[in-house]
């Protein structure tokens, strides 16, 4: 198994809801951790949104008449055909795998021919082919035949969460929430805030006293590069010369304070958005009465940690690890445009996955 690290940040608030469930103040809850209380972004919302990217990417290498003309994709000898139709040269992860000449967005979401057969699948304009790439990391379910993704999703926890101080917008973090993440134990000890206090890395506050919303600590520096510590766990083995995830470009060392476990939930759950809306009478135009409602989200330039692992199949048909990678690579620009969870067309759900092996773009 491949155990990619991923860090990612949200560029809008993310808002992923439990369904209609009503806890104190907010009618719309967020999806939370059951035991520390931490909002998350569960594997299962992670991994359906990528299917679909990944189907719009691989889509988007066929030519028109290729998506238009499914009959010609059946019969034995299209390989060549296949071949012609793919747009772009040097996609080893779209050419490369047999299956892909099956591809249709119809592979994305969910399998709407369950009960059909895997051959009639193969040219049917609905339901899941059950050979391509999408198909095989997502996994499939056909009549008599189905397979279990290649890709297994954690959730995105939370790593760095903004808050605003008298000193402007810094992250916190806990050492729990570091350890989990896989930063170095003895590290994490040496930051670790003593009783009713924070640590801080920035030498203007030392000594000073910091608030963060409304509760004011007293703040010890450490001496500890802890956004270099991060980003090296993040970093994925492979190429030792490439860059870290570009996490320092968002958020520097000064910026992050180490809060005690104790009280990380408090914070996180006190300072996310919470916004009030009202629906509108369509003959009046103006508020529909008893319709005011609240929903909370998880808010902008929160920093993520998760990853995924990808099998290997040595079955000759099934993608190569490599090509999973690049997929998944190539198709995580989507959540920069079309976003994860609700209200993706109301300003919420933009994240920004960072690259886990430097930069994307070259190929082979
Ligand atoms: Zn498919």
């Amino acid at each position: 198994m491949d155990k990619i690290n991923i860090l990612a940040m949200s560029q809008d608030p993310i808002y992923i809801g439990t369904g209609g469930f009503t806890i104190g103040r907010v009618d719309n809850t967020i999806v939370r951790d059951p035991i520390t209380r931490i909002p998350k972004i569960p594997g299962t919302s992670l991994a359906g949104t990528w299917r679909y990217y990944m189907a719009l990417t691989l889509y988007s290498y066929f030519n028109d008449k290729y998506k238009m003309d499914r009959s010609s994709r059946s019969g034995v000898d299209c390989d060549e055909l296949f071949i012609k139709a793919v747009k772009v040269k040097g996609k080893r992860w779209v050419t490369e795998v047999k299956g892909n000449k099956y591809a249709a967005i119809k592979c994305a979401g969910q399998d709407e021919e369950p009960n059909s057969t895997l051959e009639r699948s193969e040219t049917s304009e609905s339901g899941h082919c059950g050979h391509c790439i999408v198909c095989k990391v997502f996994g499939y379910s056909k009549n008599g035949n189905s397979e279990r993704g290649m890709a297994y999703f954690s959730d995105l926890n939370i790593l760095l969460f903004p808050v605003y101080t008298r000193f402007g917008t810094m992250w916190i973090t806990s050492t729990d929430i570091l350890r989990s993440a896989g930063v170095d134990k003895d590290i994490v000890k040496e930051i670790e805030p003593q009783e009713d206090k924070v640590t801080i890395f920035d030498e203007n506050i030392k000594n000073k006293n910091i608030n963060i919303g409304w509760l004011n600590f007293k703040a010890d520096k450490e001496d500890i590069d802890i956004c270099s510590e991060i980003c090296k766990n993040i970093k994925n083995d492979g190429d030792s010369n490439v860059q870290a995830p570009g996490l320092q470009d968002f958020i520097t060392n000064e910026k992050i304070i180490i809060v005690p476990d104790s009280i990380i939930s408090q914070i996180i759950n006190s300072n996310l958005e919470t916004r009030t809306s009202v629906s509108i009478d369509p003959i009046t135009g103006a508020a529909k009465d008893k319709a005011l409602f609240t929903s909370e989200a998880i808010p902008r330039g929160t920093v993520f940690y998760g990853n995924f692992r990808i099998e290997e199949r040595p079955l000759s048909d099934e993608p190569k690890q490599e090509y999973v990678e690049k997929a998944l690579s190539e198709s995580k620009k989507f959540f920069e445009t079309l976003g994860i969870g609700g209200m993706t067309t109301r300003g919420f759900g933009r994240m920004k996955i960072f690259d886990w092996r430097g930069k994307d773009g070259s190929e082979d």
